[in-house]
């Protein structure tokens, strides 16, 4: 399968200086798998701890759970109750180890981890064969916490896949105008009723009448809420076809895909 190189210290806009040293120091200290921690060339993670991140054989197009029927590509749950984006892309399943990987990115800011996670799900979307949007939009956080947690992790993973793919990524183009609870601990209704009307959407008129597809990206998808209420921003932006491209998929809690 064939995804582009394409650098992470572009992707975390370091400097030039910054992306010097790290080439430098790829070369000279050879790297350590963030898993097993045994010698992984110039990757950050060894083959075998590659080969053994979990994977869902067969993912709902719809929401990425497993599905076991071979005559439909959606589980039950999005025929009878489908989300409103039109297809989803989800790289690998929340389970161990990738939930560590994504904590150790999201709250430890490990870039190898990023790193590893950017890079599987360009593989994924590459993987599925599936049409390219016309641009790329990460999921916002508000203000105050990019303030704190200092980065946007799906801004991350958008800037990779963007330019692995050679794609125009439109990072502001969907702003957290409301700060809003964490997810975690919430369960799906009290999430819908806490991000609701929580985005709003603004790009220049000639960048918008070219958009007719658009990827939206985040880390995790649980219940689907923070997704659902941006892709209906988007949507009533007139973006007619709303791709959903997500690293890990959990259940939502209580192991119901709501
Ligand atoms: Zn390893
Ligand atoms: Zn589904």
């Amino acid at each position: 399968m064939n995804v582009p190189l394409f650098s992470f210290c572009d992707a975390l806009k370091l400097d030039d200086m910054h992306a010097w040293t790290e080439t430098i120091l790829d070369a000279l200290l050879p790297r350590h798998c963030i898993l097993c921690g045994l010698g992984s060339g110039s990757r950050n993670i060894c083959p075998p701890c590659s080969e053994e991140l979990p994977h869902v054989e067969q993912p709902c197009s719809g929401c990425g759970l497993p599905i076991t029927s071979t005559d439909s590509s959606h589980c039950e749950r999005c025929i009878n109750y489908p989300f409103p984006w039109d297809s989803a892309i989800t790289a690998l399943p929340y389970a161990f180890p990738v939930d560590q990987l994504v904590r150790r990115f999201k709250f430890s800011r490990s870039l190898a981890a990023g790193q590893v996670l950017a890079e599987r799900l360009t593989r994924a979307v590459v993987a599925s064969g599936k049409q390219l949007p016309d641009a790329i939009i990460p999921v916002p956080l508000h203000r105050s916490r990019l303030v704190s947690r200092t980065f946007n992790q799906s801004e991350i993973l958008a800037r990779y896949a963007a330019g692995a793919l050679q794609i125009p990524l439109y990072p502001t183009a969907l702003r957290r105008t409301r700060k809003t609870r964490a997810h975690s601990g919430l369960d799906a209704v009290s999430r819908r009723v806490n991000i609701n009307a929580a985005f709003t959407f603004a790009l220049p008129a000639k960048k918008r009448e070219k958009l007719q597809h658009a990827a939206l990206v985040d880390d995790v998808l649980t219940t689907g809420a923070t997704l659902a209420e941006c892709t209906g921003v988007l949507k009533s932006a007139g973006i007619q076809r709303i791709s959903v491209w997500v690293v890990a998929r959990a259940p939502a809690p209580g192991n119901q895909a709501v």
